[in-house]
């Protein structure tokens, strides 16, 4: 009976990580949902949507461009610095995370699969031409220099509350090469993600021997038919995430913590067993 998650780790050294949005709440990116999964804003951006409506694709740019330099400065919290030691002390096969913030890499994580994409890029959908997110903000900012006097709180996508502005007048930059369409490199709703890239997701959920998922309350499919998927192939899994999830029922391990206070918890049991056998 695993009743610790430094027990946890210690069963299983090739744990497969999914992480999601938990992770990253205190780093200042807003998690989605509240604790009963529900919807804690308005959904996020619908990709039939901004593909086929100007005023959709206005109101995304100009939410997104409020929204990216807090969302740029955000930094990695202790759940972070926790899991890139975890990998660091070889406990960690790879993360599969569904953030699209980039903070795992950031703190030392190597073997990160970033499930829904990354918003450091941006891509024509006509061409595949990519430029740089920031590329992209500089663009934004110089077709619509009264963008920054607006202040809003950030969304987990680097989105912003614009509630009080009317963006019908927002000019939005268009791919360079051809003028297409550009998008960020994220998986929006509506739209799955790359083929290639579950399947890396799932060959390497074939290798690992359990699954940790960290602040995720799973209601995505994207992230949940992992944790179907080893519950089919009988894998443990344990789960840290503050709310309830959608696969409660398939968990060995719970806890209803904060992802750096259990994970660094984790660490010191594990620091003590270590001292312990030397
Ligand atoms: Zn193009």
């Amino acid at each position: 009976m695993v009743t610790t998650l430094a027990n946890f780790i210690v069963r299983h050294p090739r744990l497969f990580v999914l992480a999601g949005a938990g992770l990253s709440t205190a780093s200042g990116i807003p998690d989605y949902r509240d604790e009963r999964g529900e919807w804690k804003h308005s959904k996020p951006m619908d990709y039939r949507e901004f593909a086929a409506r100007h005023e959709a694709r206005q109101r995304y740019w100009a939410r997104s461009c409020i929204g990216w330099p807090r969302f740029q400065r955000a930094q990695p919290n202790a759940a972070h610095r926790a899991l890139a030691r975890l990998e660091a002390l070889g406990r960690v096969a790879v993360t599969v995370t569904q953030n699209v913030d980039g903070l795992e890499r950031r703190a030392g994580s190597r073997r990160v699969i970033q499930l829904h994409g990354s918003l450091d890029e941006v891509a024509c959908l006509a061409c595949g031409a990519v430029l740089a997110r920031e590329a992209m903000q500089r663009g934004l900012l110089a077709a619509n220099p009264e963008l920054p006097l607006l202040s809003a709180g950030p969304r987990p996508d680097g989105d912003a509350d614009l509630r009080a502005y009317g963006t019908a007048g927002m000019r939005v930059p268009s791919c360079r090469d051809c003028g297409g369409i550009l998008k960020p490199q994220v998986v929006f709703f509506g739209e799955s993600v790359p083929a290639a890239r579950v399947v890396a997701c799932f060959d390497a959920l074939r290798e690992a021997d359990a699954v940790l998922v960290l602040g995720s309350s799973l209601m995505v499919y994207s992230g949940f038919r992992f944790v179907r998927e080893a519950a089919r192939i009988g894998l443990p899994i344990a789960a840290v995430n503050l709310g309830a999830t959608r696969a409660d029922s398939l968990f060995d391990l719970k806890l209803q913590q904060d992802c750096g206070a259990a994970l660094d918890a984790a660490l010191d049991e594990l620091g003590l067993a270590a001292a312990d056998i030397a």
